[in-house]
């Protein structure tokens, strides 16, 4: 048996894919005139070899899925998709690899600037078609992850999150990785879509082989390799289980979000892509409080339009069916990487160049965006969220921009949200600090405790050598928490959470006691979180803050509120 950690709660009987981490330099080569028609071939060969690739997955494909593929066949043989690349062997001399990185993007960009909306999705085709033909030169063994074998199980050194956000889920029965922690995206994204997970599980892709059958436990880390029938049953059991603890959970769907002496919360779900709003619907969340708009952004292989991105919110706000939906404005940077925006690297990610920082230096980008939330919010109650904001400076300059989009949309007639309300994540220490006059000037607050904890500890949140000093349980922690919430009431504005804090049941008391009046998390977490609620004492859980927040050890804390739940 191998042990890790378990971040995804769950159980998951499958097959392992390992999940090899590619290293693919594209280098920029002169060749010779004589080694031209040498690169030409090759060019023609990857390109046909995923050509043979497409036809035979198509021999097991029907109906609508099996037109697509036909579309996507005949993109690739059409013989100006890769005139671009002939050219640049042909005239700029340039070696296969480097050919078809230039000669693919440029296609793509074609396309991506088409107003036919059909034919500018195309351009994701020839992406995905250039990324195919590269991994033929490279010969490198890929997989598609996007469309993975029933009840696979991905073992990898480390799942990136933007190879998480292209994960086929309906066919994954479990992660494992060797690295990565339990507040990471990839964790988040594995809890969304209730897929058990482990991490930091020693040399995993070393002793697990692809096409093991193994059986994982998300809740204790626990990994089978051949389980035995004993193992197999005894997960079985905790499967009925936990089914047993959904079911019984169910009738909190019916149940409003309010404390035994009748304090009412908002119980709100965090999304990544539009259909997640589906899974935070089917879970009873009264609202979308953290869209995290940049896996619509890792999901692509080019930087999504205006109009792609207003398809998707708009997509986002109507399956909420009039519940308010906050957008985040794009977070990149620390862990969440696009490899399109070419991004230098920085010898420390998390302090760098990212979130509302790269917004505000690239507007072109943050304009697309903010445009594309705005025409949105003509169809449902959008809001719209900063994050990363550590100034008063950086508020009012996004404010600013946001202005100049509003203006640009009057002029052109396009309808939005006039009273749409704009809000700032409180992530970093020093917008903590001064949250009282950042309450001020926008409508309402949402915690990051993922970032705010990182921050106020200097402690990685995915570093698992450090990963027992990042807690939310202590005090500075707790203080800065209290700082945010009590900023907020003094200008009258709401207060919410969105890191994972929220939908903590062992956190919900201190965080009814000291005010907060939306809780967003996982949609996963929405029943439970509200049977807590439900369960609990305002009064009480005042008392249970005061008395918290004054303690000087987050050991001490911790224990208090594990024993204050535990009575309840
Ligand atoms: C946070 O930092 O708590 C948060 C919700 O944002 P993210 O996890 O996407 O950084
Ligand atoms: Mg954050």
């Amino acid at each position: 048996m191998l042990k890790g950690n378990g971040v995804s709660t769950g159980v998951g009987f499958g097959n392992v894919v390992i999940l090899k981490k590619l290293e693919r330099k594209i280098e920029k080569k002169t060749i010779r005139d004589a080694q031209k028609e040498q690169e030409l071939k090759r060019v023609h060969e990857a390109l046909q070899e995923v050509i043979n690739d497409t036809e035979n997955q198509m021999k097991n494909i029907t109906g609508t899925e099996a037109d697509i593929m036909q579309a996507y066949l005949m993109i690739m043989q059409d013989p100006s998709l890769i005139a671009e690349t002939e050219n640049a062997i042909k005239n700029s001399n340039y070696n296969a690899e480097y050919a078809v990185e230039v000669g693919f993007n440029s296609v793509a960009q074609i396309f991506e600037n088409m107003d036919d909306k059909y034919m500018a999705s195309r351009s994701r085709d020839i992406l995905d078609i250039k990324n195919r033909v590269l991994g033929k030169l490279f010969k490198e063994e890929t997989i598609d992850l996007t469309k993975l074998n029933p009840n696979t199980i991905i073992v990898a050194e480390e799942l990136t999150t933007s190879e998480t956000a292209k994960l086929d889920f309906n066919n994954i029965s479990g992660i494992v990785t060797e690295l990565g922690g339990e507040n990471s995206h990839t964790s988040i994204m594995a809890r969304t879509h209730a897929i058990p997970a482990i991490t930091k599980v020693k040399d995993a892709t070393k002793i697990l082989k692809n096409g093991d059958s193994i059986a994982i436990n998300g809740t204790s880390g626990e990994i089978y390799i051949n389980p035995t029938e004993e193992e197999k049953q005894k997960l079985i059991d905790l499967e009925k289980q936990l089914e047993e603890e959904k079911v019984e959970l169910e009738k909190y769907k019916k149940q409003e979000s309010v404390t035994r002496d009748g304090i009412k919360v908002k119980l709100y779900a965090n999304i990544g892509l539009p259909a997640d709003a589906k899974i935070a619907l089917n879970n009873t969340a009264e609202g979308v409080g953290l869209f995290r708009s940049e896996f619509l952004y890792m999901d692509s292989d080019t930087m999504p339009s205006e109009e792609s991105q207003f398809t998707a919110y708009k997509e986002a706000v109507q399956i909420m069916e009039g519940r308010e939906v906050i957008i985040r404005t794009l977070d990149i940077g620390g862990d969440k990487d696009l490899k399109y925006l070419e991004l230098e690297k920085e010898a420390n990610p998390f302090l760098g160049y990212r979130a509302i920082r790269l917004c505000l230096d690239r507007q072109d980008i943050f304009k697309t965006q903010l445009r594309a939330i705005l025409r949105a919010s003509a169809f449902g109650k959008l809001a719209i969220m900063f994050p990363m904001i550590s100034s008063i400076d950086e508020l009012r300059a996004a404010k600013e921009v946001l202005e100049e989009c509003k203006k640009e949309l009057d002029n052109e007639g396009i309808e939005y949200d006039k009273n749409i309300q704009v809000g700032i994540m409180i992530e970093i220490p020093s917008a903590a600090l001064i949250a009282d006059k950042l309450a001020k000037e926008c409508d309402f607050f949402s915690i990051g405790t993922n970032d705010l904890i990182q921050y106020t500890v200097a402690v990685e949140r995915g570093n698992e050598k450090i990963s027992k000093l990042y807690t939310k349980y202590h005090p500075a922690v707790i203080q800065l928490i209290k700082k945010a919430i009590d900023g907020a009431h003094s200008a009258n504005i709401i207060c919410g959470m969105c890191g994972e804090a929220a939908g903590d049941s062992t956190f919900i008391p201190l965080l009814v006691g000291l005010g907060l009046d939306e809780f967003s998390m996982n949609s996963n977490s929405i029943l439970r979180a509200r049977k807590t609620i439900n369960n609990l004492d305002s009064k009480e859980c005042s008392k249970l803050s005061e008395e918290v927040i004054n303690m000087s050890s987050a050991e001490e804390v911790e224990k208090r509120l594990k024993e204050f739940i535990n009575q309840k």
